[in-house]
Formats: C-alpha cells, sequence, structure tokens
C-alpha cells in the first residue's frame, strides 16, 4: 500500500521528538527517503497557513549541508515530512570507540556543521536544535543538518517532551537565562559543544537540570560578569551567582591544538551579541591551516 500514492512504507527507523520515522521507498525517483510522521493533535482545521507558509520554506533550502526535504503532505491527522535518507548521524561516530578521529577528521565534521549553519543564518533561519544526532551523515561522508526550522514550527521540543533531555547540554546561557528573544548566536553556542564533544568524545558540558546547566558551564568558564556580557542582567531568569573563576581552557582540552582553542574559545563567548557568527568562523584560521579538513568521503564512519 503506498502512501499519497508514491511512498512504499518500510521500517520504522526510530522515534522522534515530533513522532516516527520511517523509511519508504519514493517510487517516483527509486529513492530512498526517510518520512517524518508529525502528530498535529490540537489543531483541529489541520495545518495553518503560517505552517504551510514555513514548509515552502523549509522546502527552498536547499545546501549540500543541508537535508532535504522533498516533499510535505497531510495524511489522517498528521503531517508528513519527506526528507533524503541518510546512513548515520554524528551521535553515532562520537559514541564509536571503534573509530579514531584525527584532527582534520574533526575539522571536517565541524566545518561541515558550520557551512550548513551559515547557509540557513543566511536565509534568516534558526536552527535551535543543534545536537550531534540530528547532523545526519550520507553515503558519501556529507554531513547535513536535520530538523531546521521545526522547533519554530512545532515548539521548542525539550519544553514538551520530557525525553529530550539532550537537548539541554547544546543550550545557550542566554536561553537558560530565559531569553525570550534570541538570535543566531544560539546555533552557534550549541555547535561549539558540539565541536567540543568532538574533541573529547563525550558530551562536554552534560547537565543534568538547567540549574545544573548553567553550573556546567560556569565551571567551564567561570561566571559571566557584567562587563562581558551588559545585557546579562536584564534576561527574565537571571539570578546573581557566587564567582566562579575560569580554568584555562587549555585544561580542559589538553589534546586540541591551539588554532582550534581559539576558535572554540570565540564560539564560546557568553554575550550572544559579541559570540563570533559562523560566517566568520568558517573564515577563522582554524580551517586554512594545517592539518586542512578531511574529504568526506575518507571520513571515518560506524561498520
Ligand atoms: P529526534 O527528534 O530525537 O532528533 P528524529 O525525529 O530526528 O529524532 O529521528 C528519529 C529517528 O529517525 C532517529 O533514529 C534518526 O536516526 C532517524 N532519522 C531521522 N531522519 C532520518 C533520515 N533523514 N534518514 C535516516 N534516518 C533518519
Amino acid at each position: 500500500k503506498k502512501v499519497a500514492d508514491r511512498y512504499l512504507k518500510r521500517e520504522v527507523l526510530g522515534e522522534g521528538t515530533y513522532g516516527v520515522v520511517y523509511k519508504a521507498i519514493d517510487t517516483r525517483t527509486g529513492q530512498t527517503v526517510a518520512i517524518k510522521k508529525i502528530r498535529l493533535g490540537k489543531q483541529k482545521e489541520g495545518i495553518n497557513f503560517t505552517a504551510l507558509r514555513e514548509i515552502k520554506l523549509l522546502k527552498e533550502l536547499k545546501d549540500p549541508n543541508i537535508i532535504e526535504l522533498t516533499d510535505a503532505f497531510p495524511l489522517k491527522g498528521n503531517l508528513h515530512l519527506v526528507f533524503e535518507f541518510m546512513e548515520t548521524d554524528l551521535e553515532a561516530v562520537i559514541r564509536d570507540r571503534n573509530i579514531f578521529l584525527s584532527p582534520a577528521d574533526i575539522k571536517s565534521y565541524i566545518q561541515m556543521t558550520l557551512k550548513g549553519l551559515a547557509f540557513c543564518h543566511r536565509k534568516w533561519v534558526l536552527h535551535r536544535d543543534m545536537k550531534p544526532n540530528n547532523l545526519l551523515i550520507g553515503p558519501n561522508g556529507q554531513l547535513k543538518l536535520a530538523d531546521f526550522g521545526l522547533a519554530r514550527l512545532f515548539g521548542s521540543p525539550d519544553r514538551r517532551f520530557t525525553h529530550q533531555v539532550f537537548a539541554r547540554w547544546y543550550r545557550a546561557p542566554e536561553l537558560l537565562f530565559g531569553a525570550k528573544q534570541y538570535a543566531s548566536g544560539v546555533d552557534v553556542w550549541a555547535a561549539a559543544c558540539i565541536f567540543a564533544e568532538l574533541l573529547l568524545r563525550r558530551p562536554f558540558l552534560p547537565g543534568t537540570s538547567d540549574i545544573d546547566q548553567l553550573g556546567k558551564i560556569f565551571a567551564a568558564f567561570g561566571t559571566p560578569t557584567s562587563s562581558h556580557w551588559p545585557d546579562m542582567v536584564y534576561l527574565p531568569d537571571y539570578v546573581e551567582y557566587q564567582y566562579v573563576p575560569a580554568p584555562p581552557l587549555r585544561s580542559l582540552f589538553p589534546m586540541a591544538s591551539d588554532d582550534a582553542l581559539d576558535l572554540l574559545s570565540k564560539m564560546f563567548t557568553y554575550d550572544p551579541k559579541a559570540r563570533i557568527s559562523v560566517q566568520r568562523a568558517l573564515e577563522h584560521w582554524y580551517f586554512s591551516s594545517s592539518p586542512l579538513p578531511t574529504d568526506p568521503v575518507k571520513l571515518p564512519r560506524p561498520a
């Protein structure tokens, strides 16, 4: 039985934040695809026009480092989003103890992540839910950002679903302080956490609650001061914290190169206005210095 007269349903790939994801064959192209079924629960009238317009925008976001949304259709009270099928994700790569990641491999993965982000930021779309399992890896080693714009469309996932604990580890300090209006800096902070995780091969700031998350951030970078971050005191959930000095970044990343540490520190800037942009991060000398990023087809991947 075909879905929407076009897709042959295969096995379930997993249960995601917004609903079940299954594998399917697109009979029109012969390609394997991943279909994300999103429960539309509350909205009785179906998808509203704003959502449809946003989905149309997402379909137009085409870049080698963005997962392509090839089709979208409503069916039986669910919205179905059709994406190109991807083999694995960065979380699987980081966790796989059989995989050795060289400095050039790490550079390649983080460069592809930033390239995908840069494209979307140029189009004024924020990701807002960056984490290693949202960075999918295709057959030729290309890393592609998944779930772009979904957070804005369907609500911030970690607020509504308790199983979503991981997203917290990638949250920028302004979000933890309750910022309501936030900008591209939140994606840069998350990308920095992913960069750190590639270097350490474990989550860098695995907070167990929002308060603990801030504690872990302060322990790593010292408590922020209003001289570093003037707007901090105006954030809704800001409270004064006991002073914690910053240890040298080098002590947290003993194996990283000086180039990598310099970029990392610019991405982990407290003040979102002073934090490096994705575009500037890509122009950082880390990417042009030796060793050059590994060619994606040569990157190690889980067997
Ligand atoms: P989450 O919301 O927790 O990030 P997702 O909804 O993105 O999870 O995905 C749920 C499952 O489906 C995961 O196991 C993921 O690996 C898989 N998946 C999602 N998108 C794709 C895709 N394009 N290709 C292959 N597998 C995918």
